[in-house]
């Protein structure tokens, strides 16, 4: 007998390490102390957690016990289903649905005491009319839309609910609004933004109010207000990417070397011989590929080489290594030729994502940012969830 099983959820949620092609350690001392710093930024105001996407790809389960553990009583997710798997892992905390009310979805925020965050009259009025057939003024979030053009009510509407009817019906226990540049600290459209909710808070007194994600909670006009939401800072994404980043990684992620080659001058490489090899070169081939969310689009071609375009990298032996061609659905090829000959051998381990290699690093080289390479993270890679706190 295995020291695993080949059934059920359990073991789809432990690939053992020596049958994975990846190995994706999650650090969450790392994740509970990068809370504990957005707190003391947050001051007088409560730090929830953004825990959507499956806690932007590191897991509800782990993530939200450690950080409930560090502290955290409010989380956010996008959607009801992962409201419920939040409710089963924190009991007691305050848990936002941002994606809003689904229509007829009343019963199962009440059942699991979930809070919609309300952004259209339509939400509004069918929150008011749940709550007044049961006879329970259950919380819920007002979401207005200062500039985003995505969810929310209209700043005009926003400020038209003084005196709604229906704000009676239910507990309206916050007020929020969603930033929509807060990384880029010069752009104007932060004030703009932030004037509009002040308009909104004066028009609706009394109600917790709610700006800043992660990099608003970093900007100089510091609209904490009553609480904030921050998601990308936690799981060690860099929110000012014009500083250093405050915060600590959370995410490592390796792959192994299957096989070593060496081609000779003019040979191609990989799907489309997208890459030719200038010269001899040594190339190892990693157990790694888009299948497993190591993004397409980080491959290395002679175009992009031409163009000097930011492409896909890797860390084999402590040394910086460029990719070579195509990134297929499992695998990459490095290529390794600074290393000297028989220094780089078959199960050989490469980090990814890891060490000087942040994971903001590998989403600019393949075109995109540290979230997308987050909630990519895939689903057949062992995972190692480290917690020296407890
Ligand atoms: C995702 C999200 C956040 C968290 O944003 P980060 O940039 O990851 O900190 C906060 N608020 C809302 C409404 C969101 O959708």
């Amino acid at each position: 007998m295995n020291d695993h099983t080949h059934h059920g959820r359990a073991a789809e949620a432990a690939i053992p390490p020596d049958e994975a092609g990846g190995l994706l350690t999650i650090d969450l001392s790392a994740l509970a102390s990068n809370w504990r710093t957005l707190q003391d930024r947050a001051g007088a105001a409560e730090c929830s957690a953004v825990v959507k996407a499956d806690a932007y790809g590191i897991g509800i389960e782990q993530a939200v016990p450690a950080l409930a553990q560090a502290g955290c009583r409010t989380f956010f997710v996008a959607h009801l289903s992962e409201a419920i798997r939040v409710r089963a892992a924190a009991a007691d905390a305050a848990v936002y649905v941002l994606n809003g009310l689904p229509p007829g979805s009343g019963d199962s925020f009440a059942r699991w005491d979930l809070r919609p965050v309300l952004g259209s009259q339509d939400e509004v009025s069918e929150w008011a009319a749940f709550c007044g057939a049961n006879g329970t003024r259950r919380p819920a979030a007002l979401h207005v839309d200062t500039g985003m053009n995505r969810l929310g009510l209209p700043v005009s509407e926003g400020l038209a609910l003084t005196g709604d009817e229906r704000l009676q019906a239910f507990e309206p226990a916050l007020l929020m609004s969603h930033l929509v540049s807060a990384e880029e600290a010069e752009n104007p459209i932060n004030d703009r933004q932030i004037a509009a909710f002040d308009a909104l808070r004066q028009a609706l007194p009394g109600i917790r109010a709610s700006l800043a994600n992660s990099s608003g909670i970093f900007l100089p006009q510091k609209p904490q207000y009553d609480l904030v939401r921050p998601g990308i800072a936690l799981y060690g994404g860099n929110p000012t990417p014009s500083h250093l980043n405050p915060m600590r990684p959370v995410v490592e992620l390796a792959g192994r070397i299957v096989q070593t080659r060496t081609v000779r001058d003019g040979e191609t490489v990989g799907y489309n011989a997208q890459w030719t090899a200038e010269g001899e070169r040594r190339l190892a081939v990693v157990s790694v590929g888009y299948a497993d969310g190591y993004v397409r689009a980080g491959g290395v071609t002679d175009a992009k080489r031409r163009e000097g375009i930011p492409s896909g990298e890797v860390i084999v032996a402590g040394q910086r290594c460029p990719l070579a061609g195509r990134v297929s659905m499992d695998l990459i090829i490095v290529d390794v030729t600074d290393f000297p000959a028989g220094g780089v051998r078959r199960g050989d381990p490469v980090t990814l994502i890891g060490g000087d290699l942040t994971v903001d690093e590998v989403g600019r080289r393949a075109g995109t940012i540290s979230y997308e390479i987050l909630t990519n993270l895939g689903r057949r890679y062992a995972r190692a969830y480290r917690n020296t706190e407890t």
